[in-house]
């Protein structure tokens, strides 16, 4: 049996509306009582963020709001981006790093996303750091080696920092599975998770607090508990899913 509570993130990614977000959290609210059993959070465009946060504190529901994103730079000449110190002046405490689309859309490297881990690590914000393989990676049996590398990243970026991974949310998403409607198989992201928690324990020498692997990729009302059952497991993230008050309503009474 589990001790922690799932964590289930949405993310609306470049979706949403002041409208939207007022009827779902109102639905949220008015439906589902069990709310305050998981660890939910919103994952929404910079613009919303302070609006949901007020929203969720008026309306008193235990949901956390999460940025999608942020610079690798504090402050400065970097016209459009938006800075860890920005979170935490409107008290933001959770960001997105290295989802799949921006390291697709935006070039984003595991130098630029391990950069972006430490800086929001330093300023106290929780990293949600997505990493996983493509369509062609798993074809060639290459998934441990792209995970390996992607974590290597991170663990290698201060080299004095024996307790990285603490304080952070790893979600294993594989490119694949996200937004394709094929979730990966329960037992395989129960193995990933497996050597992804083992790669940290080794790392830290077992010096783990406060760390989490979610799995995103085509989650919805009827899978999810497959992979909420899973050792390993802390919750999910999830896209489409999310953007429908009902569905992402019955994903948190059932999980
Ligand atoms: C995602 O984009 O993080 C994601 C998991 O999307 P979807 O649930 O739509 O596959």
């Amino acid at each position: 049996k589990k001790t922690t509570l799932p964590i289930i993130i949405g993310n609306w990614k470049l979706n949403g509306t002041k409208n939207k977000l007022n009827s779902f959290f109102k639905f949220i609210k008015d439906k589902s009582l069990k709310i305050k059993k998981n660890l939910t959070i919103l994952a929404l465009p910079n613009i919303y963020l302070n609006y949901a946060q007020e929203l969720v504190s008026k309306l008193n529901i235990n949901c956390k709001i999460s940025a999608q994103n942020i610079d690798i730079h504090k402050q400065g000449p970097y016209t459009g981006e938006t800075s860890v110190n920005m979170l935490s002046d409107i008290n933001i405490k959770y960001t997105i790093i290295g989802h799949a689309e921006r390291r697709y859309y935006h070039s984003e490297n595991n130098d630029i996303i391990a950069k972006k881990f430490i800086l929001s690590k330093q300023k106290g914000i929780i990293p949600i750091l997505c990493l996983g393989e493509n369509q062609l990676e798993k074809d060639c049996g290459k998934t441990e080696e792209i995970i390996l590398s992607q974590l290597n990243a991170i663990a290698s970026i201060d080299k004095q920092n024996k307790t990285i991974f603490n304080n952070s949310i790893i979600a294993y998403e594989p490119i694949w599975s996200i937004g394709s409607k094929k979730s990966a198989d329960p037992d395989l992201i129960q193995q990933l998770h497996t050597f992804i928690k083992n790669y940290v324990i080794k790392f830290q020498n077992f010096n783990i607090d406060n760390f989490y692997i979610i799995y995103g990729g085509s989650v919805n009302e009827e899978n999810v508990n497959e992979f909420l059952n899973k050792k390993n497991v802390d919750g999910c993230l999830i896209g489409n899913a999310s953007l429908n008050k009902k569905i992402f309503n019955n994903i948190l009474v059932k999980s």
